[in-house]
């Protein structure tokens, strides 16, 4: 195949992944909306979930927690000591959820998780700590019901455990870890951005908001409680944490513009994605912007690049099974990605035939689509970060002058080239920061903290019940 159809698909490609900038400065008034809109209403476009944190850390708690964090990939189990002066120290054990499981019982997940816990008690000095008091971070959709108490909505990232919708995923652990003999109350759930946020406001309390980008996207933000006007009960705390549930951006016509048809700038990929995931219809946003998802469009690309005869199958394509949905991870065009980027151009052509199961394509062609998917992904988390500072400075909850410091946590956001850069510029783009000014918003990585937001959850409200 000549070099000009590749270099014409591949524009099309770019005009197709690329979001005009009036796009996307109508995504971030949508989004700004109708995250407004989810702090009056239950049934939002954006959930807005309350997390019933009333006591946010400042960095003084201490004590030591056990902690675990169910995500989409991992399951990991630590153990927290809190210093004070937003110091920790952690210990900590991960494992992967294995792939029977996810599509399993929802009971069989909940045992995983007390199995894995009973297993780190193995260690002679953790056990020692007996009894303890658990934080669960657990990431996906829940009603909370108090800071120890939420509903199970739905599962997401592939995840598939229908037995336990409507049940609470505290009772569920709690039940595992009896049935196990294990000393241990679980005192805090949470999800992953509530968690990550937590920590970051631990170590430091200027801190806003919290973007998740692993498996799954998401973000949770610090709102002032009197704002969030769904609830009926007063809330006992001036300011709370908010859980977007951002992945849902876009699912549903936005109330604020009933207008746009199309909220999301979908290409026929993402609803080809969409329309073979296990959530159709659901968590539109995440699936353009997530570890779970970005391989998966990269490989729908693949495929459609062999039918048109603009490349090959390689001799791996039958035995990598490149025709089934996800059987190319984020993970692998990352590392692509990064060795193009390091100009190992044979090492990636080794990739391309041996994982991606093709030849015959260049790799600066394989490189610029993993470049159009990713830079898509950060353009749309952009969107989110900047809809939030501008709900919280139209609120006057705080002022132009002020720093607005984000956590973001996840392999994507840690481990994709670049992506952490290109990020914190195109938020500062976005903010129209000139180039003599200094951009207010600042990125900083929170790696795999998660879990001292959990330990700190719970040192908080103990801290809050001893002083009252
Ligand atoms: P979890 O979502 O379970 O908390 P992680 O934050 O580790 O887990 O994210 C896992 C996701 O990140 C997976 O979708 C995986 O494909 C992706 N991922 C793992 N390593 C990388 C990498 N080097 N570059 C980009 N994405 C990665
Ligand atoms: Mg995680």
């Amino acid at each position: 195949m000549a070099d000009y159809a590749v270099a014409s698909y591949l524009k099309d490609l770019e005009s197709q992944f690329t979001i005009p900038k009036d796009k996307l400065k109508e995504m971030t008034l949508i989004f700004k909306n109708e995250l407004e809109i989810g702090l009056t209403k239950i049934d939002g476009m954006l959930k807005d979930l309350p997390t019933f944190v009333y006591n946010l850390p400042d960095g003084s708690e201490v004590g030591k927690f056990l902690t675990a964090d169910l995500g989409g990939t991992n399951l990991r189990i630590g153990l927290v000591e809190l210093l004070g002066s937003g110091e920790f120290k952690i210990k900590k054990d991960s494992v992967m959820i294995p792939e029977a499981l996810k599509c399993g019982s929802g009971r069989g997940i909940f045992s995983f998780v007390a199995e894995n816990i009973e297993k780190f008690l193995e260690h002679p000095e953790i056990e020692a700590e007996l009894p303890l008091k658990l934080g669960f971070t657990f990431s996906f959709p829940v009603k909370q019901e108090s800071l120890a108490h939420g509903q199970i909505l739905g599962w997401s990232k592939e995840i598939e455990a229908r037995d336990v919708i409507g049940q609470d995923v505290v009772g569920l652990l709690q039940q595992s870890l009896h049935s196990r003999n294990l000393d241990i109350a679980v005192e805090a759930l949470i999800n992953d951005t509530v968690g990550t946020l937590l920590a970051q406001i631990y170590r430091d309390p200027r801190t806003k908001m919290s973007v998740i980008l692993g498996t799954g996207s998401n973000a949770a933000y610090v709102e002032k409680s009197c704002n969030i006007t769904k609830i009926s009960h007063q809330e006992p705390s001036e300011l709370t944490v908010i859980n977007i549930e951002w992945g849902s951006f876009g699912d549903t016509k936005s109330e604020y513009n009933p207008n746009i048809s199309n909220l999301l700038p979908s290409t026929k990929y993402d609803l080809e994605l969409d329309f073979e995931s296990k959530n159709s219809g659901k968590q539109r946003f995440e699936k353009m912007i997530s570890g779970m998802y970005l391989g998966e469009i990269f490989r729908l690309i693949i495929v459609e690049m062999i039918q048109l005869g603009l490349i090959h199958k390689s001799e791996h394509f039958e035995a990598m099974k490149i025709n089934r949905p996800y059987s190319i991870k984020t993970k692998e065009m990352s590392n692509f990605h990064e060795i193009f980027l390091s100009k190992n151009y044979e090492k990636c052509e080794e990739i391309s035939r041996t994982k991606f199961g093709v030849s015959g394509a260049k790799s600066e062609v394989l490189s610029k689509i993993c470049e159009l998917i990713s830079l898509r992904s950060c353009h749309l988390c952009a969107v989110g970060i900047t809809s939030v500072h501008r709900h919280l400075l139209n609120s006057g909850d705080l002022s132009k002058d002020h720093l607005f410091s984000v956590a973001l946590d996840g392999a994507l956001y840690q481990k994709y080239p670049n992506y952490s850069k290109i990020l914190q510029n195109l938020v500062c783009e976005m903010e129209n920061v000139e180039k003599d000014e200094v951009c207010r918003v600042v990125l900083v990585m929170a790696e795999d903290l998660s879990s001292i937001g959990a330990a700190a959850a719970i040192a908080a409200a103990q801290k809050k019940q001893i002083t009252n």
